[in-house]
């Protein structure tokens, strides 16, 4: 096991992996940029490293800064939580190029999946049903347009490099063509350097449905089930739960399968999330997530297991402590994101914290890394933390997501707290008859939002 790890993130996910590191007897090194000097990770790692100004790309972003981090400090492994250089297979490389380890996949599975195309085609030949669309890259609008016929409209034109919702665009019939696929390509050059883009059909009425996973690295795998985040603004999530209520325990055992079979024949190793389209009773690959999702603790609460602890020990050498057989769910698990956002538009809403109340209590865990007096500064996602409960069964955990909601105090800066009280009103949210659409109608209708 490793004496020391570094790592290079911060907010809330800083904290989660500090808190596993410190359980299992582990040295943490915390980096931070000169915004962040006060944030609570620095403040609860066991060594702190400063790695440059506030923006990112000088601070978290920058793979010299952390590597000399680590150099300073000794740490022998890096945790890259989730956003900045977790998907980056440059990263890992350097990382082993210094003699250290990556606690995650290796570079290759990286590059595999980080680019769309690549990775819906490994997966369909690794038996992974996917949403029928292009073979590969579209090049020209005439190609797209033909495609779009093909396929039948709507279509989904998506850049391969795209990410956070970026780089997707819709076309509702082929009039809609030239802009979808010309603003599809602008996107993935601007946001990812990267214009080549793909053509899938656009399902009208799905769920999102990951399945997690994870692998030893030496062929072994096993699925971790499913979670629902169908509830979407702008393709991006912030109500996750798990189970999903539209799976059933057949459906999750058959696709939990095709998952953990397809991750044992590429060797994976970590934590990975394989993402579907659930229509119709059909499952259709769209990505995979190669790190630790936003969204994990709703699978550990149902499963409880330690995710990152167990990220941490695969990638020190030490064998998986989950066998497909061990793994039972228990109740229902949900989180919502909390982002320090202003409604109706969602602005980011940085500023000081003047009061702060975590909820408790049985079945309530509160990720977050805000105290009292804490400024958020204005540089970074607005995500503030996530409130996870979990419950005997669907009804218990959202009685206790109202009740928890209720205790939760956030002054001093707007944020999306009264998005999640309005939304439990909603009988689609009481009965989880909901899909990737809803959210975006309901906040049209309620918000006024476009
Ligand atoms: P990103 O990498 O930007 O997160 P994804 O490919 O994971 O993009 O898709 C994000 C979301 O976009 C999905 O959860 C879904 O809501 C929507 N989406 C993606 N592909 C399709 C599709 N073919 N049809 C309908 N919605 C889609």
């Amino acid at each position: 096991m490793f004496n020391k790890i570094l790592v290079a993130n911060r907010g809330e996910i800083a904290l989660r992996v500090i808190r596993a590191a410190r359980e299992m007897g582990v040295k943490s090194v915390a980096v931070h940029s000169t915004a962040d000097s006060d944030a609570m990770h620095v403040r609860m790692a066991d060594e702190s490293v400063c790695i440059g100004p506030p923006s990112s790309q000088q601070s978290y972003l920058s793979i010299p800064a952390i590597i000399a981090a680590c150099e300073i400090t000794g740490a022998e492994a890096i945790h890259p939580g989730y956003g900045f250089l977790s998907e980056n297979a440059g990263f890992v490389q350097v990382i082993e190029d210094h003699g250290l380890t990556f606690i995650g996949p290796t570079a290759e599975h990286i590059r595999i999946m980080g680019d769309k195309i690549t990775a819906k085609d490994t997966m369909k030949k690794l038996g992974v049903p996917c949403v029928p669309g292009s073979e590969g890259g579209v090049a020209t609008l005439d190609e797209a347009k033909k495609l779009g016929a093909e396929i039948g409209y709507p279509v989904i034109i998506k850049a391969t490099a795209g990410g956070g919702g970026k780089g997707m665009k819709v076309a509702q019939t082929a009039k809609d063509m030239e802009r979808a696929f010309q603003t599809a390509r602008a996107e993935g050059k601007s946001n990812f350097g990267n214009d080549e883009v793909y053509i899938e059909k656009y399902l009208t009425t799905p769920r999102h449905i990951e399945i997690q996973v994870f692998g030893d690295g030496k062929g072994r795998a096993v699925h971790l089930g499913e979670r629902d985040c169908s509830l979407q603004r702008r393709h991006q999530k912030v109500f996750e739960e798990a189970p999903g209520p539209a799976i059933s325990a057949e459906e999750r055992a058959r696709i939990g399968k095709v998952c953990a079979d397809a991750m044992a024949d590429i060797s994976y190793i970590g934590a990975g999330t394989i993402e579907f389209l659930y229509e119709n009773g059909e499952f259709y690959f769209i990505e995979m997530n190669t790190r630790l999702q936003v969204e994990h603790p709703v699978t550990e609460g149902i499963f409880g297991v330690d995710l990152v602890r167990e990220q941490i020990r695969v990638a020190s050498g030490l064998p998986m402590e989950f066998t497909q057989e061990n793994l039972k769910i228990n109740g229902h698990a949900i989180e919502v994101r909390l982002n320090a956002e202003k409604l109706p538009n969602f602005r980011p809403s940085p500023g000081r914290i003047s009061q702060y109340h975590a909820p408790g209590g049985l079945g309530v865990r509160m990720d977050s890394a805000l105290y009292d007096g804490y400024s958020i500064p204005p540089y970074y996602d607005s995500l503030i933390g996530k409130l996870i409960v979990h419950g005997r069964d669907r009804p218990e955990a959202l009685a206790r997501l109202g009740r928890a909601l209720g205790e939760l105090i956030i002054d001093g800066v707007d944020t999306t707290i009264p998005l999640f009280r309005a939304l439990l009103e909603e009988e689609a949210v009481q009965t989880g008859a909901y899909n990737i659409h809803w959210l975006e109608h309901w906040l049209e209708t309620n918000l006024g939002e476009a």
